[in-house]
């Protein structure tokens, strides 16, 4: 829902203020049309469902996997592809990954999203208006409960937009703590993250422990090199106390070796004897994308988790959702319709 238009078009009705929190109350509890907003005057709902599209998205396909995940294809008022996705956990967690921007400007090597056209940061409610989508098809009993910024786009980009949509993501039910943002490692983003009140969590897409390798794969590395983004995830810990999530994808002899497991735990070894680690690694298998690259064997994603956990770096395998409809990490290459 386009909020400053929502607004906008109760101010011409000369309706009072409360209307907009009623409206939106509604909505962020999962409504599915103006006509269900009961408190409202019956001309009044006639006036909205005139005026205001009820999502500045509109659903152009969905795909529905095996495990549960729904991915859904949206375009913009202006035409502009994006895609968000559902996944559904047994233990009733469900958790969307949502896009920032329809495509990508950076250009790592592995991602499908860096393959498409780049068109434009998306406005705060058009970042909601994914999460609503799926709050209105998770309406019982808990809704949507996670948010993760690992769709399209790299968040930093176009973080007030970013921060806009969070600060109403709790009145969907998703709190802040259960919020991250995800970053390649656009340092002015982590700091920008880091000096703000919410008590967000930060994401880093790191992916190699060396500058060579990492600038191979992920070009912002020239500009934003390793050593200078791993001290800025530090001073994020340093401030907030929430630790930082590694993204790591498993790229076979690329990135997978076990000298390249100690390097990793070196970058992100705790400074002082004793004290919590700051970082959590998550490798990520690789999904197919039609780039050269293959995903590393499930042994040796094994074996590089053992190779972190034996130097006390906390480090899982991410479980893949939603693959067999292109929803999984890095697929999001959504065409124009
Ligand atoms: N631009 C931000 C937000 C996107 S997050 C960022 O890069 O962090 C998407 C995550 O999926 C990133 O960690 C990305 O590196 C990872 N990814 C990209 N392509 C992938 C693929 N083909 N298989 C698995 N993970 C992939």
């Amino acid at each position: 829902m386009d909020l400053p238009l929502l607004e906008k078009t109760l101010a011409a009705s000369d309706q009072p203020r409360f209307r907009a929190r009623q409206v939106w109350a509604w909505t962020a509890r999962g409504a599915t049309s103006f006509q269900e907003m009961t408190d409202l005057p019956a001309s009044l709902r006639e006036t909205l469902q005139r005026e205001l599209p009820f999502s500045s998205l509109t659903l152009r396909d969905e795909a529905r996997a095996a495990d549960g995940t729904v991915k859904a294809l949206f375009a913009t008022a202006d035409g502009r592809p994006l895609e968000a996705v559902l996944m559904r956990y047994r233990d009733g967690r469900r958790s969307i990954c949502v896009s920032s921007q329809s495509g990508c400007p950076l250009t790592c090597t592995f991602c499908a999203t860096g393959q498409m056209k780049f068109a434009r940061n998306l406005t705060a409610s058009e970042i909601i208006d994914q999460a609503l989508h799926f709050r209105r098809l998770e309406s019982a009993p808990q809704g949507v409960t996670n948010c993760v910024f690992m769709g399209m786009g790299e968040p930093m980009l176009n973080l007030d937009n970013v921060l806009g949509a969070c600060e109403r993501l709790p009145d969907l039910g998703i709190g802040h703590r259960h919020t991250a943002i995800s970053t390649v490692g656009w340092i002015p983003g982590i700091e920008r993250l880091t000096e703000q009140d919410m008590p967000l969590r930060l994401a880093l897409s790191l992916h190699a422990a060396d500058d060579a390798l990492r600038s191979e794969l992920m070009p912002v590395n020239e500009r934003y090199p390793l050593d200078d983004v791993i001290e800025a995830c530090r001073a994020f810990y340093a401030r907030k106390r929430r630790r930082v999530f590694v993204e790591y994808v498993m790229l076979k002899g690329v990135n997978d070796r076990y000298e390249q497991a100690l390097a990793l735990a070196r970058a992100l070894a705790r400074k002082r004897e004793g004290e919590t680690s700051i970082f959590k690694v998550n490798l990520i298998p690789y999904n197919p994308t039609g780039s050269p690259y293959e995903g590393s064997m499930r042994a040796s994603i094994a074996a590089f988790r053992d190779a972190l956990l034996a130097n006390e770096i906390p480090a899982t395998i991410r479980l893949t959702r939603g693959q067999d409809i292109d929803a999984a990490c890095g697929q999001l290459a959504a065409r124009a319709t």
